[in-house]
């Protein structure tokens, strides 16, 4: 049966503070020889997936801003279906644009005067050093498209008041390892699995979907996988969700990324 892996990166298949993945190289080998597409979803932009797919050799489709848009390399599948044409890819798109996110961001530090700093705020140089990238990185962080992503310095208490703003605008509100995202109510990483999924069935017949995250903006993704995983987060722990059949890795990062693809995909 066709398997297909769809993966966080930041925390997951990248260490959390330095984005390391060395770990994770002789897996996604493996995964490579037997055929896995390994599907990138995650917060990261265009830009950033650009790069570490071609960092990491790998060709297959990805999701990008939190799901606000699917990248499907061209001829990948061998039918038609409905997407708009990029360079060599053709693009699905969910979410909402960037310009009208940072305007519901504007309008709420209006409305609040609550400290919110978005990368849009930001020069390369201070994403750098807040998100502890180098400024080349930075630069391709901050080319977002369908999602921005923004620091939240106000106490724990008032993020009810900050999502209630967020939804009655008619966005949507994710917090990941380290920054909120605020993005498109139908950009979500469930939904683009789910119509990845339609394409990879159509292509295929059956296939198994494994997901896996690390926090909380992946639990569309792992809602929408036959068979989620958890890596441990930063406070070495895992995201406290009850779903059923939820492999939770020992490891943190790519070492328990690692351990995910070994346990369904390897040894299996
Ligand atoms: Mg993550």
């Amino acid at each position: 049966m066709k398997k297909v892996l769809f993966t966080d990166l930041d925390g997951t298949l990248l260490d959390l503070f330095d984005y390391s993945y060395d770990v994770a190289l002789p897996a996604l080998d493996a995964l490579k020889k037997r055929n896995v597409p390994i599907i990138f979803c995650t917060a990261k932009t265009f830009t950033e997936n650009e790069y570490y797919r071609k960092t990491l050799g790998i060709d297959d489709p990805f999701i990008v801003d939190n799901g606000g848009a699917i990248f499907i390399p061209k001829n990948y599948f061998s039918f038609r279906f409905d997407c708009k044409k990029r360079n060599n890819y053709c693009v699905i798109a969910l979410g909402a644009s960037y310009g009208e996110l940072r305007a519901a961001l504007q309008a709420i530090r209006e409305e609040t005067a609550f400290k919110i700093t978005g990368f849009g705020d930001m020069t390369a140089e201070e994403v750098a050093k807040d998100a502890n990238l180098t400024v080349a990185e930075a630069k391709r962080a901050k080319k977002k498209e369908y999602n921005e992503s923004f620091i939240f310095d106000e106490p724990g208490e008032k993020e009810a008041v900050l999502f209630e703003r967020i939804r009655e605008k008619g966005f949507a509100v994710t917090h990941g390892g380290r920054y909120y995202n605020i993005h498109g109510e139908d950009a979500d990483k469930g939904k683009a699995v789910k119509i990845l999924t339609g394409l990879f069935e159509k292509e295929y017949g059956v296939v198994k979907t494994i997901g896996v995250g690390d926090s909380r903006n992946d639990i569309p993704m792992l809602n929408a996988v036959e068979q989620p995983a958890l890596v441990k987060n930063k406070k070495g722990t895992w995201l406290d969700i009850s779903l059923q059949n939820l492999y939770k890795a020992k490891g943190g990062g790519p070492e328990g990324w690692v351990e995910v693809v070994e346990k369904f995909i390897s040894n299996e």
